[in-house]
């Protein structure tokens, strides 16, 4: 049976002090439970402190991104190693940000997703469609390529250790969230691609939904068949919202 995972996205938000504070907000707030996994995703330049405040406890960390190369002259860059070295057992790839921003194909994000599993990270792979092509009817088929360009290039194997996130980009940070049944139908289709090549590495696969998750919608997304907890961004930045998505995941079971 899968476990629910919520996992806060932080973003490129805080500092320091900030960071802190929330982490421990986190950690005072969260009650334990078997059946969801709490992860938070700081900037790289909070990932040791954070690791250091969450040592010992429940949370895990992961980080936003990774360079796809494992060392050498890629000034600015962070390699999966490093983010090892740092306790990171997860990295987000492909958010729909970075694809937009800086222009990162779905080849790169599937280079990505390989770096992180040769250094034993588990990647979020983040697929998602734009409204016009929602309107335009071309969802599955968007989502569809997003998945099967790291299933072509890294086989189905690949996501035995992996974790999709299906973000709409109309529902990030936007207020609007894909109803529940919208979103189900997306997680539905991911799992068939994935089941394509193997039913039971699809059965097992977390399914994250993200897009403007906050503590009063969670529980009816969660409650869907296919949908295995979320990718929270605004809301991961306030403690009480997350830790009410977090009791709405274990309140599921
Ligand atoms: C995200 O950026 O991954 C996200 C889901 O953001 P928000 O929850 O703010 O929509």
């Amino acid at each position: 049976m899968r476990k629910y995972l919520v996992a806060g996205n932080w973003k490129m938000n805080g500092g320091r002090a900030v960071n802190g504070e929330l982490c421990d907000r986190i950690l005072a707030g969260l009650t334990p439970s078997d059946s969801v996994e709490v992860l938070v995703c700081p900037p790289f330049p909070y990932l040791e402190s954070t690791g250091a405040r969450l040592s010992g406890s429940a949370v895990r960390l992961g980080a936003q991104d990774v360079c796809e190369y494992p060392a050498g002259a890629y000034t600015g860059e962070v390699s999966a190693g490093m983010l090892r070295d740092l306790g990171c057992e997860f990295v987000i790839v492909g958010h729909s940000e970075r694809r937009a921003m800086m222009n990162e194909s779905s080849e790169l994000v599937a280079a990505k997703f390989a770096a992180a599993l040769r250094e034993g990270i588990t990647p979020i792979l983040c697929v998602g469609e734009t409204l016009e092509q929602r309107t335009s009817e071309q969802t599955e088929q968007v989502i569809g390529a997003q998945v099967n360009a790291v299933l072509d290039e890294l086989g189905v194997d690949a996501f035995s250790s992996a974790v999709v996130a299906y973000e709409p980009v109309w529902a990030i940070g936007t207020g609007r969230t894909a109803s529940p049944e919208q979103a189900q139908e997306a997680h539905r289709h991911i799992r068939s691609v994935l089941a394509g090549r193997s039913g039971e590495i699809a059965d097992a696969v977390q399914i994250l939904y993200g897009g403007s998750v906050k503590g009063g919608n969670a529980a009816g997304l969660f409650a869907m068949p296919d949908i295995d907890g979320g990718l929270i961004g605004g809301a991961s930045l306030d403690a009480a919202e997350f830790l009410a998505i977090a009791e709405a995941a274990a309140s599921q079971n």
